[in-house]
């Protein structure tokens, strides 16, 4: 009891509801307890999944009682039609024919009945999602919130059925409600995903961009520019082709992010002269853009490259450098 206690009040440190729920379950079933009944209890508690189906109660198998007069809506609360004019035996065979009837489809249709709802089947190994999550600074890398809060899963960016590799470069960290999202509402685009991050234009230069590349990532990729402003000029596209800023996807920021980083300590590490960098998009033509696939420009700086630097990208309109 002492070992319990002071483990449960004093040493287990709650970064999740897992652990408590775990020992409660093994207390109220005699202390022993297989993965299925443990992972049932976590699942009493996920608001997200409760949530999920509530909708489904609603919009679907709701709507569709309620239309073939099988049951009434009152607000939050659903309610059998005449249930009142049903005796003991009545409901105990309504009951067993609603049972016949999931376990006949389940041994039709197998396990594919939620294969949608089904999570990466193969779990990404720990010290590859310990990266994934340390790169991400332990935040959902699409609405941003921490690990304290909502736990984060290792998703892959291009669906492993789209061919989407095993790698690094092709995880992100999602929250529960990020990933349930991207797979349940837009699904139309989650099965084009791997199409759309392979779309490239025939009349593109950056598209067909065949000649040295410094570094690249599952999404994006990076080159010198052909007329560099200062020496090592570097451009950092997205691979797909898009247009500008705007039509990037968060993965997409997130790639090119990455490879800014990556690429500011290599430049600085083999050119101490660099002090700064500029980083830049031009948007629309009126913007100064000149090729209609994403880029973003990484400009080095050096000290007295220019007499006065003050000021930085405010100089793009002359004579407004200064304030
Ligand atoms: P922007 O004016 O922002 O659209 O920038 C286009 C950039 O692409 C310019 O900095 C050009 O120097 C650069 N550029 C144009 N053609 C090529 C090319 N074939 N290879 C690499 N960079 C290029
Ligand atoms: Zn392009």
């Amino acid at each position: 009891m002492e070992r319990l206690k002071t483990f449960i009040e004093q040493k287990m440190s709650m970064s999740h509801i897992y652990q408590p729920v775990m020992i409660k379950v093994l207390l109220k079933n005699g202390g022993i307890a297989n993965k299925n009944l443990i992972a049932k209890n976590i699942l009493s508690y996920d608001f997200s999944q409760v949530e999920y189906y509530e909708g489904i109660t609603n919009n679907m198998v709701g709507r569709v009682l309620r239309k073939n007069e099988v049951v009434l809506k009152h607000k939050n609360v659903f309610e059998l039609k005449d249930y009142s004019s049903l005796g003991n035996k009545e409901i105990s065979e309504l009951i067993t024919l609603c049972d016949q009837k999931i376990e006949n489809y389940i041994a039709k249709r197998g396990t594919k009945i939620w294969e949608h709802r089904r999570r990466n089947r193969k779990p990404v190994k720990g010290s590859i999602r310990y990266l994934v999550l340390k790169r991400a600074d332990g935040r959902c890398e699409l609405c941003g919130i921490s690990k304290d809060e909502k736990a984060l899963e290792v998703d892959h960016i291009t669906p492993k059925n789209k061919n989407g590799k095993d790698i690094i470069d092709n995880y992100q960290a999602l929250c529960y409600t990020c990933n349930s999202n991207k797979r349940d509402t837009d699904d139309t685009d989650f099965r084009n995903l791997g199409v759309k991050y392979d779309l490239r234009e025939t009349n593109c230069i950056f598209c067909n961009y065949k000649r040295e590349t410094i570094l690249e990532n599952e999404l994006a990729i990076a080159f010198y520019d052909k007329y560099p402003v200062t020496l090592k000029h570097i451009l950092i596209i997205p691979k797909r082709h898009c247009e500008n800023y705007f039509s990037l996807s968060q993965p997409e920021i997130n790639a090119i992010n990455r490879l800014t980083h990556e690429l500011k300590s290599k430049l600085i590490t083999e050119d101490k002269t660099i002090t700064g960098f500029n980083i830049g998009f031009n948007v629309g033509e009126d913007a100064g853009q000149t090729v209609f696939h994403c880029h973003m420009h990484l400009i080095p700086r050096r000290k007295s490259d220019v007499t006065n630097p003050k000021g930085g990208i405010r100089n793009i309109i002359p004579n407004k450098g200064k304030y």
